[in-house]
């Protein structure tokens, strides 16, 4: 008697899924909690995926992707645009849309200033090729700027030392306070306004004081920052916005 071994062939990370004249990239997560397939496109990033229980064969997940190439498609054509940081893109800095200006005679890396009709432009020196890199860096330098100068402010009213801060680019959340008080951010906030900013600041400041989301945490962060509920109300509505740009 022959025994055959069948050995599970690993899932791909991805497949691809043709729907008229497209291919789309779907990426493959096998879910032990998943009871069916599912398929979901991010609004923020873009990325599809196939998600499939455990037991479930990846050729049945392949046809029930391929059987949904029509969904696929309509939700990708409904995604937000993204806006890459390339001359004459449109990108907002702390809440106003600036225009992108390969302007080499200005001195220093990039610099936001007005252009001879006084429209808001971001001006970027140098190397072409080196525009976006320097777009990105002259925004993380001035997040990193309004963030300590807020996180200062909120931490003096409370009377507690100030925080360095870290910057980051999570999808995922806008700002958290360690167990240990190290505070970090995503450097998008400072496409955002200038009031949805400062709200952040103070919500992880007065998690130094308050480590939940009990109402003392709530009555604290209102004395902090009275426009707490305007800038939730603006980061529900707007906050994925962030995301397409860079
Ligand atoms: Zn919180």
């Amino acid at each position: 008697m022959r025994f055959a071994f069948f050995r599970a062939e690993p899932d791909p990370d991805h497949i691809e899924v043709a729907h008229e004249a497209c291919a789309f990239r779907v990426a493959v997560k096998r879910r032990p909690a998943a009871r069916r397939f599912t398929l979901r496109v991010s609004n923020a990033t873009g990325e599809i995926v196939l998600t499939l229980p455990q037991g479930a064969s990846m050729d049945a997940a392949r046809r029930f992707a391929d059987s949904h190439g029509g969904w696929i498609a309509a939700r990708v054509a409904r995604l937000p645009m993204r806006v890459a940081f390339v001359p004459d893109a449109e990108i907002p800095l702390r809440g106003v849309p600036h225009r992108i200006v390969h302007w080499s005679t200005v001195p220093g890396v990039a610099r936001a200033t007005t252009d001879a009709e006084g429209r808001a432009i971001l001006a970027v020196a140098g190397q072409k090729a080196h525009l976006p890199r320097r777009i990105r860096d002259y925004l993380r330098r001035e997040a990193s700027r309004d963030l300590d100068a807020a996180v200062a402010r909120h931490t003096s009213t409370l009377g507690i030392p100030a925080r360095k801060i870290t910057l980051r680019d999570t999808r995922s959340r806008w700002g958290s306070c360690s167990s240990r008080g190290h505070l970090s951010f995503s450097w998008r906030l400072i496409l955002a306004p200038p009031f949805v900013l400062d709200y952040l600041a103070a919500h992880e400041v007065a998690h130094l004081k308050e480590m939940n989301h009990s109402h003392r945490f709530w009555s604290l962060l209102h004395r902090l920052c009275p426009r707490t509920e305007e800038a939730e109300r603006w980061l529900k509505r707007n906050g994925t916005d962030l995301h397409r740009y860079g």
